[in-house]
């Protein structure tokens, strides 16, 4: 997940810095939106017990992965240590589902069965953060090419979030009933590792249904405030690849070609009209350009041209909009350079999924717990909408499956406020090569991740 922020690109994260700054303040007062019974402090108490004395392995796990990143869809390591540990644990383990994909399941008596999920992908980044863990090797790929590699987006921490989850309802296995299934995902940073297990039959396979799922994720908050809320909470998201076609030639003959680096350009500059002229200005759509790859040599003009696109959505309507747009200006600049009816612009759906929308009930059921482990007002439950997306959702979307999606600040209080104070929403961001997940961070979202489960498995007076 990337916090690409909203329509309004200063606001929106001064908004979110603000809440996660009322959040820190001793006379914030955060409503919660259910009167759901916490589950009882003596299982909290528990749980704090549990985590702390898992604190020094988790820790360990947590540094070996983050110096060990591995790209979308080759996180083979990474799923081996997961699978190590869930079958250590007694877990039932299925490996290599959709190419890297471990799913556990631990049945422990009549009740809901939970799903609980972590990425396990990194960015393709160099590490900038000089930490004595700091990762400093490129991964090679299959085709012998080599890249910088870092957990910039915390993957690292959910994997390990999962792991402290796991243990944490291994040791506390007298008190609650159910079926936990805990379960490491494939590429999340490209869209495509959720859709992959459930093609992978994911849901043929005989693994007991949710009726409940959970997914938590770093956020550049201050350690000790989570966000829990609601609602609709990430944008949907597509990633398509354009092709200009063109007729290539000398640089010093443009009147021989049809240049295919003049038609990205005004097509780059076209597409950027469909937001800000084509939708409704009350909607919330963001399309942006990673990429534009074409030619190598100075002196040559290329046969073709390809963008990389990202879209932001939050309705379906929307999105057809911004394709139908793409095409129509796609098209439009083909046809004014003069490019013949079978080599008209392709475009190449890849990663796509829809956006993200936390179960109000189940959100509700939650809180009261969440907030009796991190205290009063260090639960968020209004945190914005943002435009960054997730795929986690993916998995469930044939199930309708209710799920909650939670937020866990990893950024250290004092760098937080450090930042406020010089009108920074946060110290630093997701995928920037300066992010870090605090170490007081790893207990905090492995007792999150418990605690959650713990609300709906809890054997209750
Ligand atoms: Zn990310
Ligand atoms: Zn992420």
């Amino acid at each position: 997940m990337n916090f690409h922020i909203a329509r309004n690109l200063i606001l929106l994260p001064l908004t979110i810095g603000i809440l996660f700054i009322a959040a820190t303040s001793t006379r914030a007062e955060v409503t919660l939106a259910s009167a759901e019974a916490p589950i009882p402090t003596a299982l909290i108490a528990k749980v704090n017990t549990a985590v702390a004395a898992d604190t020094p392995r988790l820790t360990a796990i947590f540094k070996d992965l983050h110096q060990h990143p591995e790209i979308a869809f080759t996180e083979t390591r990474t799923a081996a240590i997961v699978a190590k540990e869930l079958k250590a644990l007694g877990f039932i383990v299925t490996e290599g589902i959709g190419k890297t994909g471990v799913v556990g399941v631990l049945k422990n008596g009549p009740g809901p069965t939970v799903w609980f999920r972590a990425d396990m992908d990194s960015n393709s980044i160099r590490e900038a953060t000089g930490l004595p863990w700091a990762a400093t090797a490129q991964q090679r790929l299959a085709d012998g090419s080599e890249i910088d590699v870092m957990h910039a987006c915390g993957h690292d921490a959910h994997v390990t979030w999962l792991l402290g989850l796991a243990k944490t309802m291994v040791v506390m296995k007298a008190d609650w009933s159910g079926t936990l299934v805990v379960y490491a995902q494939p590429a999340e940073e490209v869209g495509l590792g959720a859709q992959a297990m459930v093609e992978d039959k994911l849901w043929q396979r005989g693994f007991p249904k949710p009726d409940y799922a959970f997914g938590a994720h770093t956020v550049p908050g201050p350690v000790g405030v989570i966000s829990s809320s609601p609602g609709v909470r990430m944008a949907g998201t597509d990633q398509l690849d354009i092709t200009f076609n063109g007729i290539g030639g000398h640089g010093s003959t443009p009147q021989m070609t049809i240049d295919p680096v003049v038609m990205a350009a005004q097509a780059v500059l076209s597409y950027q009209t469909i937001v800000s002229r084509n939708l409704d200005p009350q909607t919330s759509a963001v399309l942006s350009v990673g990429s534009i790859v074409a030619g190598r040599d100075n002196n040559v003009i290329p046969e073709t041209s390809v963008l990389k696109l990202n879209l932001r959505w939050f309705t379906p309507e929307v999105r057809q909009q911004m394709l139908k747009r793409i095409d129509e200006i796609n098209n439009g600049v083909a046809i004014a350079a003069g490019v013949a009816k079978d080599k008209m612009p392709t475009r190449l759906m890849k990663g796509n999924a829809g956006p993200l929308v936390n179960d109000k009930a189940l959100v509700a059921r939650i809180n009261p717990s969440l907030e009796e482990l991190m205290g009063k007002g260090k639960v968020i439950d209004q945190f914005p909408a943002v435009m960054g997306s997730e795929d986690f959702q993916e998995a469930f979307k044939s199930l309708d499956t209710p799920y909650a999606f939670i937020l866990v600040g990893v950024a250290p209080p004092e760098l937080f406020a450090k930042a406020r104070a010089a009108g920074r929403p946060f110290p630093y961001s997701n995928h920037n090569p300066d992010f870090f997940v605090d170490l007081a961070a790893i207990p905090i979202g492995a007792k999150v991740n418990a605690v959650a489960a713990l609300s709906i498995l809890a054997k209750r007076p």
